[in-house]
């Protein structure tokens, strides 16, 4: 058995979608695993009407699929307790106070609690708020921390707002910001490849890397989410949280040891060496795109999809080059995309090392760059392609793959993102959270971009859906000699 966790877990947004759908199963692995034993309680708050009993059913429901054991599931749900509450109403604080001092005597919590702000951006400040001037952040506990959903902000401007409003309650090492995408597995899997191999992490730099390149490419349109998605872009809703934390793995100075502080010290070197552009070079660096209708016909523009607004500039596309002014750096280009109604799905990093210098004459006509690709989603899978040699009558050089794919059996015991996240708040590991600095700099570097296309309308739609987005984004890298590895 691992060791126990002890804490009071309060879930805000108690009977929503995605506590249903992700934070009560992965609630649920925990204790399955042991890590919650019999000093933990977890509060369900929101604004529906219900029984502590009613709310048990509504977790029970929600574990369907993860039930191995009845009698377990029975033992893990009698350890909720549900608050109906209306986020804005002070006065439903002191009540949630009284139940919390309570479950912390019954089930010794030792004052130990974490606050999960599992709903609208909009009331993140007012809890954080009344949580601390109502006295629910304990005194005399080992911990109070706070888990924060997306999206933090929606500029640098609104961003900065909030950390302040969050931070009037909370010491910002009690934040936890979630980027779903630090809980998957391959983006965990970074860390490793690169400082666990002297051999990648000593040409982890611009002597042996030509360019770093990231997709996160969907083949799905909006759906039914305009009404957010217009006022967001891909921009907001991809570059800015999931892709610069992806970035901030790979551009990170390499970390005195694998602590929380020192891994989010050598990211921010990193962040805060990003170049932040002008509208001048936001033009030279960056290219946004609009989905048009498929080449058949079968798949509408993004303007004809429901609820977009007619005339709409909205990006669904967005292709751009990073530069880090620091020493490891200097004149490597990272090239970012994202977008929707792509050729393909997938979340990938290709690593593009420097080309030999040709010592094998007409033999070596074929050496290529040598790629380190790490596939995220949806296949979790390492490629690194390299020069041998050919089997041919002269002396000839081809390309060959090194390959590895997470195995069915280590995807059946993967922990879903939300389990890991939930499990390292518990322990205190902010390593694979946003941290406030990083988060800054990806807003400042977004409204940069942000701003020049405000101020100069594109031509949309102009790729066509089912493609992977406008000819630009190929030019973009094609103007330094590079083009994309990964072709849809
Ligand atoms: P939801 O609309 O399904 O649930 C919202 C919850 O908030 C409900 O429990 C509701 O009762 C409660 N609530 C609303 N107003 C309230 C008030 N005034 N007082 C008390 N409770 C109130 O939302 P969701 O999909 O669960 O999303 C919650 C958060 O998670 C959002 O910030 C969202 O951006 C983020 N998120 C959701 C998903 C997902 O897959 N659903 C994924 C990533 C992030």
């Amino acid at each position: 058995m691992p060791e126990e966790i002890t804490t009071l877990l309060t879930f805000f947004g108690g009977t929503g979608d995605l506590a249903k759908r992700k934070l009560y199963p992965s609630t649920y692995n925990l204790f399955k695993k042991g890590f919650l034993q019999e000093h933990f309680a977890i509060v369900g708050a929101s604004r529906q009407e219900m029984s502590n009993d009613e709310f048990r059913q509504m977790v029970l429901a929600s574990l369907d699929g993860f039930i191995d054991d009845q009698a377990n599931a029975e033992e893990f749900i009698s350890h909720f307790y549900y608050i109906k509450q209306d986020i804005t109403d002070k006065a439903s604080y002191a009540e949630m106070l009284d139940l919390d001092n309570e479950l912390d005597a019954k089930y010794g919590l030792k004052g130990n609690r974490i606050f999960y702000m599992s709903v609208a951006p909009r009331f993140f400040g007012t809890i954080a708020k009344y949580l601390k001037s109502e006295g629910l952040i304990t005194e005399n506990g080992e911990y109070n921390r706070l888990m924060i959903e997306k999206p933090f902000g929606s500029s640098y401007k609104t961003a900065e707002e909030l950390q302040k409003e969050l931070t009037e309650a909370f010491d910002d090492d009690q934040i936890y910001r979630i980027d779903h995408y630090l809980g998957k597995e391959m983006v965990q899997n970074i860390a490793p490849l690169r400082f666990g191999n002297p051999l990648i992490d000593a040409a982890w730099n611009k002597d042996y890397i030509e360019n770093v390149q990231v997709t996160l490419s969907e083949v799905l349109g909006v759906e039914e989410r305009a009404g957010y998605y217009d006022t967001a872009g891909a921009l907001r809703d991809m570059i800015q949280n999931h892709t610069m934390q992806i970035i901030g793995w790979l551009a990170m100075e390499k970390p005195t040891d694998f602590s929380d502080k020192a891994v989010r010290a050598a990211k921010n070197t990193a962040f805060n060496a990003l170049k932040i552009y002008s509208n001048d070079e936001v033009a030279e660096n960056f290219v946004r795109g609009q989905y048009g209708e498929s080449a058949d016909g079968s798949q509408r523009k993004y303007l004809d999809e429901p609820d977009v607004p007619a005339g709409s500039q909205n990006n669904t596309f967005v292709a751009g080059k990073l530069q880090f002014d620091t020493p490891r750096w200097e004149g490597v280009p990272f090239y970012i995309r994202s977008g929707k109604r792509l050729a393909a799905k997938a979340t990938r990093v290709d690593i593009v090392f420097k080309k030999s210098a040709n010592i094998f004459g007409q033999g070596g006509e074929k050496l290529v760059n040598p790629v380190l690709s790490i596939l995220i989603d949806p296949v979790g899978r390492v490629e690194l392609t390299v020069n041998a040699k050919n089997v041919t009558d002269t002396f000839q050089t081809r390309p060959i793959e090194l390959d590895w794919q997470v195995s069915e059996a280590d995807k059946a015991v993967t922990p879903e993102p939300y389990e890991r996240m939930i499990h390292d708040c518990m322990d205190g590991n902010g390593s694979n959270f946003a941290d406030w600095n990083g988060v800054a700099v990806a807003w400042k570097f977004v409204d940069a971009i942000q701003d020049a296309w405000d101020k100069t309308p594109a031509t949309f739609p102009n790729y066509v859906s089912g493609s992977m987005g406008p000819k630009e984004s190929d030019e973009l890298l094609a103007k330094d000699g590079n083009e994309w590895v990964f072709k849809g």
